[in-house]
């Protein structure tokens, strides 16, 4: 036999039974970002390589070993599977000058490359619905996104999730404490791991990033950005916590969350819940003011966050939320020629009228059909033999619950599958 071909690792088919709730999720989401006048841009999946060095910055996690970048064969242009949508927007934004009359909103969706080492919640393919404000500078817009991403928790049943803030300060309050921080770090440098050690000097505060163990306390004893926060910047997030309280959104500061990414300053955010394990952050952001001009555009402020679906997904399973999912209306089943045109018929009259049907296709005989109709999601069995076509009627047998089968006009039988039209839960 032929030797099957599967799915590239890390990479995954979503089937049926996980569609419904996925298509429920990203309902709820952009629903959600419309409600308050987000609007949808959408992107290329390949970009040139140098629009994620530039806006990641080269000593990142993604740019360094994360990016599926290849060369175009046809004229030797270094490619890039998208590994997250930020610098897409923003590209897109200036290459079509959407900042010309004032500030935008828009969100984006659809799945993200990273070369990650495969896991529960981490894959190489995976999903992101996320926005960006271009052209504010804060922090009410900061606050609007987390009371946004507060509301969509709640459409979807999540609880358990905890939002986290930090603030990066600006250029110089970074520099300072980067100063401090490569002294500090230094003294350390027996505990060091690879990645650490090429840090040090490159991106010490991704060493705050740091998994490693061994890192531990030194990593909880190094000098905090905090404390090295401009006024300006403080004023920004204390005002940024003001009209969260206001909005009695409950949070935690976490004076270690620096986040993945170069571009970031001031505010950063993570959502995290304590129910995916390790792979606890189901959505995070903050503010990059900096990267509009550092990608050709004039200078303006921006920020946004991504979520990641597979997480998402995952939580709503963890926290037992029941996704409404359509069933299918009526299977038809049908023997002998005549009977098959008058099915033909009568499916085409009832998707007319807006119900959702599936006819047998196949053959065999009704025993056999009304086993199909049975197994399928159908409420009801739609049945044309011998006996309905001659009388021009067809038989409605209800395939849930109780109830009678009766043989009635087509137009009765659309009107009583309309009634009972009630969405099934998953
Ligand atoms: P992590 O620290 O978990 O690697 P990150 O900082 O790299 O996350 P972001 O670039 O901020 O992640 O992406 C935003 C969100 O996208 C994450 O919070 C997460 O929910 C999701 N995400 C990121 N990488 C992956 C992945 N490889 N597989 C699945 N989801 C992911
Ligand atoms: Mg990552």
């Amino acid at each position: 036999m032929t030797e099957k071909i599967q799915a590239i690792r890390g990479m995954n088919d979503l089937l049926p039974s996980d569609t419904p709730r996925w298509a429920w999720l990203e309902a709820n989401i952009r629903a959600v970002f419309g409600q308050y006048g987000y609007q949808e841009i959408r992107f290329p999946i390949v970009e040139t390589t140098g629009l994620f060095v530039r806006s990641l910055g080269e000593v990142t996690d993604i740019v360094e070993k994360e990016m599926y970048t290849f060369v175009d064969n046809l004229n030797g242009e270094s490619l890039t599977l998208r590994p997250e949508g930020t610098a897409s927007t923003i590209r897109a934004a200036l290459e079509h000058n959407l900042l010309y009359d004032g500030p935008k909103r828009l969100w984006y969706s659809g799945p993200m490359f990273r070369h990650e080492k495969p896991q529960r919640g981490r894959y190489r393919q995976f999903h992101q619905f996320g926005l960006e404000a271009l052209g504010f500078p804060g922090p009410d817009v900061e606050a609007e996104q987390i009371i946004l991403t507060a509301r969509l928790w709640r459409e979807l049943g999540l609880r358990d999730v905890e939002l986290q803030l930090n603030t990066l300060g600006n250029a110089d309050a970074r520099a300072s404490h980067r100063a401090k921080l490569i002294e500090y770090l230094s003294a350390h440098i027996d505990k060091f791991g690879e990645d650490e050690t090429r840090r040090l000097h490159t991106n010490p505060l991704r060493i705050l990033d740091s998994k490693n163990p061994t890192l531990k306390n030194v990593i909880a004893d190094a000098p905090t950005l905090l404390d090295y926060i401009d006024a300006e910047s403080r004023e920004h997030f204390e005002r940024l916590q003001a009209l969260l309280r206001a909005t009695n959104i409950v949070y935690t500061i976490n004076p270690r969350l620096v986040r993945g990414l170069d571009y970031y300053n001031r505010t950063v955010f993570e959502w995290v819940t304590t129910k995916l394990g390790s792979q606890g952050t189901i959505c995070a952001g903050g503010r990059y003011d900096g990267l509009i001009e550092q990608l050709g555009g004039k200078p303006a402020p921006g920020c946004g966050f991504a979520m990641g679906v597979e997480r998402l997904v995952e939580l709503m399973k963890e926290s037992n939320v029941n996704t409404a999912t359509p069933t299918v209306d009526a299977y038809v089943v049908h023997q002998g020629d005549g009977a098959q045109q008058a099915a033909f018929g009568a499916a085409e009259s009832a998707r007319d009228a807006g119900l959702e049907i599936v006819l047998h296709a196949g053959g065999g005989n009704f025993k056999s059909q009304l086993k199909r109709a049975d197994a399928s999601a159908a409420r009801y069995a739609m049945i044309f033999g011998e006996d309905e076509v001659t009388s021009g009627k067809l038989s409605l047998k209800p395939l849930r619950g109780q109830g009678e089968q009766t043989t009635i006009d087509l137009s009765q039988a659309i009107e009583s599958i309309k009634q009972g039209r009630t969405h099934g839960c998953i």
